[in-house]
């Protein structure tokens, strides 16, 4: 069997583990004699996984009970535009944090339905106070910029102001308190599982708050009061979301992986800072431990690293077609192996190109 070392943004890396029991339940689940995505998503087997990959949430994040799970399609982007939809209501605004191309990706989306202040540009500031937004419906993160690197080490306190924040770069890959968020999402392709559907943490009360205008199927009520079966979901999406869950479980829970994820991340800054050959991209207080990004000192000697890490089994490290560069997504599943791979093919190639 040959697996690469999987740098992938999203979809990305997941674990072996949960590939190879994915693998073992394909042809006949649980002795239902057919695969989960074969099933019904109204059979109880089907609603079981999703109670479990639920519950798993719920432990592993610490979730409190007065806050809904969801599972919706659309993905990350849709949320962009379902929040403000349910969440802004009239007259009111809706306020974001620009950090980078996906916080600008939501801030576009919601001026589109209604009134958006941008309270905050990271350009000016680098990103290193908190604003307060006073009066408005919500304030919006993106907390794990997956493009530049970039995320809040704490999260702005906003007061009354629920805080919206779009983890999807970084799920469950260190502890929050969910009890300072209105509203955690995430597209599931990064951390927790396949593309194709989103994770929603929602606290009831704002799961409730929706003007009459907005079309039924993109209610945050809607999905909630039908447990994500309002319609036929992603069922094969969250059938891995519970395998995944449950892997994690299997690690020790979040703290033992937030260690790992440390650990992982602080032995590839401390390359990216060793030596002035890479010029690592985020300020140290702003660094992602999820997405860690860099340069070197041309295009050329960029493209041929990724050229070569692909040829020494190491897949994903060009950076957003936007930005250019290196980027190494070491999600969850990526294992400190395959970081140590990369260093030692990164020290080796210094030292025929330094
Ligand atoms: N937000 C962030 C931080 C992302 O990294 C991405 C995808 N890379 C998205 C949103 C969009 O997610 P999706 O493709 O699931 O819509």
């Amino acid at each position: 069997m040959a697996r690469i070392c999987n740098f992938n943004a999203g979809p990305a890396a997941l674990p072996l583990p949960v590939l190879e029991r994915a693998q073992a339940e394909m042809i006949d689940y649980a002795g239902h004699g057919m695969s989960v995505m074969e099933m019904s998503h109204r059979a109880k087997s089907f609603m079981a996984i999703v109670e479990q990959a639920e519950g798993n949430i719920r432990q592993l994040m610490g979730v409190p009970d007065d806050y809904d799970i969801l599972f919706l399609q659309g993905g990350a982007s849709l949320q962009f535009a379902m929040f403000p939809l349910n969440l802004r209501l009239p007259g009111q605004t809706g306020a974001y944090v620009n950090t980078g191309s996906w916080a600008s990706k939501a801030i576009k989306e919601a001026k589109l339905t209604g009134e958006t202040a941008v309270v905050w540009d990271g350009k000016a500031e680098n990103y290193t106070r908190a604003p307060r937004p006073d009066g408005a419906a919500y304030l919006h993160i993106c907390s794990n910029e997956t493009i530049g690197g970039i995320r809040f080490g704490d999260f702005p306190d906003t007061g009354d102001v629920p805080l919206l924040a779009d983890m999807s770069s970084e799920i469950m890959s260190r502890v929050v308190n969910v009890r300072r968020f209105g509203m955690i999402y995430a597209g599931a392709q990064k951390n927790i599982g396949p593309s194709g559907l989103a994770l929603v943490i929602m606290r009831k009360n704002l799961v409730a708050r929706c003007p009459e205008s907005v079309p039924v199927f993109l209610r945050y009520a809607t999905h909630a009061e039908e447990h994500s079966l309002y319609n036929t979901p992603n069922t094969w999406g969250i059938y891995f979301i519970k395998l995944v869950t449950d892997w994690m479980l299997d690690q020790g829970g979040i703290p033992a992986i937030q260690q790992t994820n440390e650990a992982k991340a602080a032995a590839l800054y401390a390359v990216l800072d060793g030596s002035r050959f890479w010029t690592p991209v985020a300020q140290p207080e702003s660094r992602s431990i999820m997405n860690v990004c860099w340069r070197l000192a041309s295009e050329d000697l960029e493209d041929l690293f990724v050229k070569e890490a692909k040829a020494a089994g190491m897949e994903g490290l060009k950076g957003h077609r936007s930005v250019g560069g290196i980027r190494a997504s070491i999600y969850n599943a990526v294992p400190r192996a395959c970081v140590d791979t990369l260093i030692e093919f990164m020290s080796d190639f210094e030292r025929r190109h330094g």
